[in-house]
């Protein structure tokens, strides 16, 4: 099977902070499976590390109130086409992130308040119909 997965879960250091998710659990899933590493939000151009984000009404936005939805959102849709081009059957997304985070997000306050929802990314995978797990569903 064909597995994309968020790349941060693999060890690499895209995360907005500069370190990575690297967990066991998807090292050990994706045993034997062809895996296709996927950031969106450097594939969108954003430089690592860079400013933590959060959906704000809607629109991506950095504490500060400045936008970096047309970043996150063309990054989502390479990182789309990236996944359809590849045939992969399953994307495994690293929790709680405005861009991967498949079940819950922070609310948009900066405050560490978790709301039902899917980042940008995963809530475009979502849409088309292209089948996403959350880490933590592992
Ligand atoms: S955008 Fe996704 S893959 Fe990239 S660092 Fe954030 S959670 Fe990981």
């Amino acid at each position: 099977m064909k597995v994309a997965v968020s790349a941060c879960l693999l060890g690499d250091d895209c995360k907005y902070n500069g370190g990575n998710n690297f967990s066991e659990k998807v090292a050990e899933f994706v045993k034997g499976q062809e895996v296709i590493p996927i950031c969106p939000e450097v594939m969108g151009g954003l430089s690592t590390p860079r400013e933590p984000s959060e959906i704000v009404n809607g629109i991506v936005k950095h504490r500060d109130g400045s936008s970096v939805d047309a970043e996150f959102r063309k990054g989502a849709r390479l990182a789309l086409k990236k996944v359809i081009d590849s045939g992969a059957e399953l994307v495994i997304l690293q929790s709680r992130s405005p861009s991967c985070g498949a079940s819950s997000i922070y609310d948009g306050t900066f405050s560490g308040t978790l709301i039902q929802g899917q980042g940008v990314f995963a809530k475009l995978l979502t849409e088309n119909n292209i089948k996403v797990l959350d880490v933590s569903e592992l």
